[in-house]
């Protein structure tokens, strides 16, 4: 079975949703909230009702693909982007069902 692609725009618009849930739980910084999302994603997706491989598939493609050209493009996207957002770095939370968990 083939598991369908999110686009771009797909892929933002689920981040966006679990990005701005993360500010509701009181986080302030860009760059912290992003990182707190980006290892969300794939959990948000799933409570959402996408199923489990496509979620994984999406969510790590947004952290391989669209996260990590933020740290690149500079400016206002690096606001929202730290070389600490990754497995084993300071803003990995460890969560068991982190987008980045094995
Ligand atoms: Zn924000």
């Amino acid at each position: 079975m083939t598991i369908p692609r999110a686009s771009s725009e797909e892929l933002e618009s689920l981040d966006m949703f679990t990005h701005e849930s993360m500010h509701i739980r009181g986080e302030l910084n860009e760059a912290r909230t992003e990182c707190q999302a980006v290892q969300r994603n794939y959990r948000a997706a799933k409570l959402l009702g996408v199923p489990d491989a496509t979620a994984k598939r999406n969510a790590l493609e947004y952290y391989h693909v669209d996260y990590q050209m933020r740290g690149t493009i500079g400016g206002m996207q690096a606001a929202y982007y730290s070389d600490q957002c990754a497995p084993g770095k300071a803003l990995d939370e460890h969560l068991s069902d982190s987008t980045w968990a094995p």
